[in-house]
């Protein structure tokens, strides 16, 4: 059971920003994993804190751990955490505007780096300014976020391709946490450098991108 779908306009520099990373000449995609790994990660750091500090929270804090599951067929990633999840207005907050000081400054020296086709200081920007959660979007043409915040009974979910507005609806069930849902871009190579649904490719990304992150990172391919 859901409710209805309402259709929300990002805001105009988060517009910008998505833009840019979409039709960034940035080559290095595979930050998008250390991005999406980093922000479940801190969602399992908050759900420990706010559990230590409210005792009284319901919240599922047996297990915490990240899952990266893949299905080949379908062409997705999903990034999945039991962490402390976000509110409807949360995920309206944080996913559809960007709050960051410098966001503007970032989006012309990036447009200028695009434009002079130079990658290397493309990439100094994004690495520095850290895109975050919009990077999914190098790499996927449309992203689903399923989230349940801990202590919540509804759920909520963020769909959006990337060109200006997203998706919210509210969901009767989610499980506690956040998935975040890659549709991944179609490749026009067969390399499996640029297979995200390739399970060894991923391990590689994570042991070379996230091998700090405290919390365990399993893995899975859905099976036919
Ligand atoms: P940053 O991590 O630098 O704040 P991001 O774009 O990566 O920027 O994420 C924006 C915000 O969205 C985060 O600060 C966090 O509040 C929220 N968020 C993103 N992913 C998750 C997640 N998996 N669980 C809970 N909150 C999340
Ligand atoms: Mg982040």
């Amino acid at each position: 059971m859901s409710g209805k779908v309402e259709t929300h306009e990002f805001q105009a520099e988060s517009r910008q920003l998505l833009q840019l990373v979409v039709h960034s000449i940035y080559s290095n995609k595979d930050v998008f994993l250390r991005e999406l790994i980093s922000n479940a990660s801190d969602a399992l750091d908050k759900l420990r804190l706010e559990s230590l500090r409210d005792g009284d929270l319901d919240a599922d804090t047996s297990d915490p751990h990240i899952a990266l599951e893949t299905d080949p067929e379908a062409r997705t990633l999903t990034v999945r955490d039991n962490g402390i999840g976000m509110s409807r207005e949360e995920v309206k907050g944080l996913i559809g505007t960007i709050a960051k000081s410098g966001t503007a400054e970032f989006v012309r020296r990036l447009k200028e780096a695009n434009a002079n086709k130079d990658a290397a200081a493309s990439a100094d920007l994004i690495g520095s300014f850290g895109v975050g959660f919009y990077s999914s979007f190098m790499v996927a043409d449309k992203v689903t976020l399923v989230t349940r915040r801990a202590g919540e009974r509804k759920g909520t979910r963020w769909e959006s391709t990337g060109e200006g507005t997203y998706e919210l609806e509210a969901l009767d069930e989610a499980p506690q946490g956040t998935s975040v849902t890659l549709h991944l871009k179609p490749t026009d190579t067969e390399d499996h450098l640029y297979d995200y649904t390739d399970v060894n490719r991923l391990r590689q990304i994570v042991r070379r991108h996230s091998d700090f992150i405290p919390w365990p990172v399993r893995t899975t391919v859905e099976s036919p």
